[in-house]
């Protein structure tokens, strides 16, 4: 996240009182750390060495010290180094106490205007074109909004993968630059993306999160026509399925089997 003000009140005091801090990058934490006066000694928790470093703040538990666990920006263990390290503190008999505050998925899709009820959130996706391209057919047919994060550098090929697997009325958030100076958060047909990137060079500009509405009906059958389906369709043919539902919910046959097809595509 970008924002220094975004910290919260108790992670601030937290801070304050413990030993050590675990940091993702000591240089970067230390910024953070001399800005609120808090002189906590800092040792390095990253992924390379998160084993070893964990290693080693669970030997400091066990010396009685208590120990904070940050990362770069946002909250540690989201695409981002800790959960090795607190997985091993569990296992070794320690609390870990969680800190909430600042995470960029789930800012950016407070600000979204995205209604859909469920989301997935992805991450990063892979950086190779063929891995990512194959990675979006996988996550097409998933019933939820999606939530991916990106960077700058590759902005523009995810957003014309995107654009080139998904259905083209599914809506696009692009929000840029959080809590920063140049925050931007935008609505757009996924069909449009590519074009709106490309038309000024800012827009590809900082961090991302990019969030996909979840995909919409293609029948325009009702929830309880759609439910009954589905579950006759783990049981019988799609043909029987599509003829049972029908005589169940009294929706068309026709449109029961189009429906079936597709959800089985
Ligand atoms: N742990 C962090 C969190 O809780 O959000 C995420 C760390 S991940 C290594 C960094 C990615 O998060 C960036 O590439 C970007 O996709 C997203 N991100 C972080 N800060 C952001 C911001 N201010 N605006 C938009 N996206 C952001």
């Amino acid at each position: 996240m970008g924002n220094l003000a975004d910290i919260t009140l108790r992670a601030l005091e937290t801070l304050k009182a413990v030993d050590a801090v675990a940091c993702e990058d000591t240089r970067h934490a230390r910024r953070f750390l001399d800005h609120y006066g808090i002189r906590a000694a800092t040792f390095a928790l990253h992924e390379h060495n998160e084993q070893e470093a964990g290693a080693k703040l669970i030997d400091m538990l066990r010396q009685g010290k208590s120990v904070a666990m940050i990362s770069d920006a946002g909250t540690p263990a989201i695409s981002d180094p800790g959960a090795k390290a607190v997985a091993a503190v569990q296992a070794a008999g320690f609390a870990v106490i969680p800190l909430p505050g600042p995470n960029a998925a789930a800012t950016a899709l407070s600000a979204s205007g995205i209604t859909d009820a469920r989301f997935l959130f992805v991450g990063f996706l892979p950086p190779k074109a063929a891995a990512r391209r194959a990675e979006i057919e996988r996550l097409k047919s998933v019933d939820a909004a999606l939530v991916f994060y990106e960077a700058p550098h590759r902005i523009e090929e995810t957003i014309t993968d995107l654009a080139a697997v998904l259905a083209p009325e599914r809506e696009l958030v692009v929000a840029r630059e959080l809590t920063k100076l140049f925050e931007q958060i935008v609505r757009l047909p996924i069909a449009e993306a590519p074009a709106w990137l490309a038309a000024d060079s800012n827009r590809q500009r900082g961090e991302f999160v990019l969030i996909i509405s979840a995909p919409k009906e293609r029948s325009g059958l009702d929830g309880e026509a759609e439910r009954v389906l589905k579950a006759l369709l783990a049981e019988l043919p799609t043909k029987q399925a599509a003829k049972l539902a029908a005589e169940i919910t009294g929706v068309s046959k026709n449109d029961l089997y189009q429906r079936a097809l597709a959800l089985k595509e």
